[in-house]
């Protein structure tokens, strides 16, 4: 087996790890957490992730170098890529890191996306509000996840007798809530369903692509995952993921978001790991996105990314329910990050499987009754 090195160890890199110990492999991950869920399953390198000395051994102690915590510094990125193979590449992961950098990438390959403005000020607030028109929602460039370090704001038509973001005022709160960090500014779209595709790409150039799924966000997390198979955008958005990773020649797992406005793929972001949109795939897919990704920096045949049937994953934010009351419902699994609570914070996930899409929702009724949606 191989040394695999993993930059980051919290639960993405417990699930890597538990798949690549399985084919023979063994991991040592980079987190500054003094207990990170990786350590479970591999050795913890204990150090911040721009730390030279530690990056230096995890490049010349590994065989390979993979990631599973996207806002890896860039100069760590290439300090590694100097001395072994990481994957994905520093490149794909500075696209990915950037709101802006990120939205261009997607313009450049003509695929759509949401009416956007960069903002460095107040002004490109106010400025954006009016041009983008409707309500909107502004990010920061870099290091939101699950919906942090974002603030909506409302429709200025509707909101302006109000002191809305018609109004300067509303513009400077946003801007001061989010520290004044670079950001952009999107246009809120009305969407019909939240959907994303995982997909892989082999050292050798090789793709295979999972189910397209949809999401249910709560408060910005992940809620819900479906995947059937046979969606009517699976074609289009596997001709997405496949121009993305080319163009990136990009190694590994990757996940892209998107929105379905008026029956049509608009994209959100993407991930250059393994993503929660995918764990339905450890135990509902032929083949994990776990073992798929270590199968792919590896340079090993990818596997089948065929559903077992009609699956869901449920995340357990929060709080976690009574395992053996889970459990009682048939087909599901169980899955546990041995993460302290805390609110908003993922815990673990439930995934379940059933014959057909009347079984699969009655199911998911009775876990639903159970587990309580993010932020609730
Ligand atoms: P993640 O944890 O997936 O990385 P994130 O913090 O990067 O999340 P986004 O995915 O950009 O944030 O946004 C979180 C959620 O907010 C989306 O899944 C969607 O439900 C909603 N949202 C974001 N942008 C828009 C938009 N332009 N129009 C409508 N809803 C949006
Ligand atoms: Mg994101
Ligand atoms: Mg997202």
């Amino acid at each position: 087996g191989l040394h695999i090195g993993v930059i980051g160890g919290g639960q993405l890199g417990q699930m890597l790890g538990l798949a690549g110990v399985a084919m023979g492999h063994r991991f040592t991950f980079l987190d500054p957490a003094m207990e990170p869920p990786a350590a479970s399953v591999g050795r913890h390198l204990r150090a911040e992730f721009d730390d030279a000395e530690a990056l230096e051994r995890l490049a010349v102690e590994c065989d390979l170098v993979t990631l599973e915590f996207e806002n890896v510094p860039q100069a760590s990125a290439e300090r590694i890529a100097a001395r072994n193979c990481l994957m994905p590449n520093p490149q794909a992961l500075a696209v990915a890191q950037d709101r802006v950098e990120e939205k261009q990438f997607f313009e450049g390959l003509g695929l759509s996306v949401a009416p956007w403005v960069q903002v460095d000020s107040v002004r490109d607030i106010v400025q954006g509000v009016a041009h983008l028109g409707g309500a909107s929602i502004l990010k920061t460039r870099r290091f939101g996840y699950d919906g942090k370090g974002q603030v909506r704001l409302a429709d200025p038509a509707h909101a302006a007798h109000e002191g809305g973001p018609g109004n300067p005022g509303e513009a400077a709160s946003a801007w001061e809530a989010l520290a004044g960090a670079p950001a952009v500014l999107e246009k809120m779209l009305e969407f019909e369903r939240e959907v994303s595709i995982v997909a892989v790409r082999g050292r050798n150039g090789e793709a295979r692509v999972y189910p397209l799924v949809t999401n249910e966000h709560r408060h910005g997390i992940l809620w819900q995952t479906t995947a059937h198979t046979g969606d009517p955008l699976q074609a289009d958005a596997e001709r997405a993921a496949r121009l993305v990773m080319d163009k990136l020649d990009y190694v590994g797992v990757l996940a892209i978001e998107f929105f379905v406005v008026d029956g049509r793929l608009v994209i959100n972001e993407m991930a250059p790991r393994v993503h929660n949109s995918g764990h339905w795939s450890l135990g509902g897919a032929r083949t994990s996105q776990f073992e798929n990704h270590i199968r792919a920096v590896i340079g090993w045949p990818l596997g089948e990314t065929d559903p077992l049937g009609e699956v869901a994953m449920l995340n357990l934010v929060g709080s976690l329910p009574d395992p053996a009351a889970v459990l009682a419902v048939p087909g599901t699994h169980w899955h546990d990050y041995g993460k302290t609570p805390r609110p908003g914070r993922k815990l673990g996930h439930v995934t379940v499987t059933a014959p057909d899409r009347n079984a699969l929702e009655s199911r998911l009724d009775r876990l639903r009754a159970m587990i309580r949606p993010p932020g609730e």
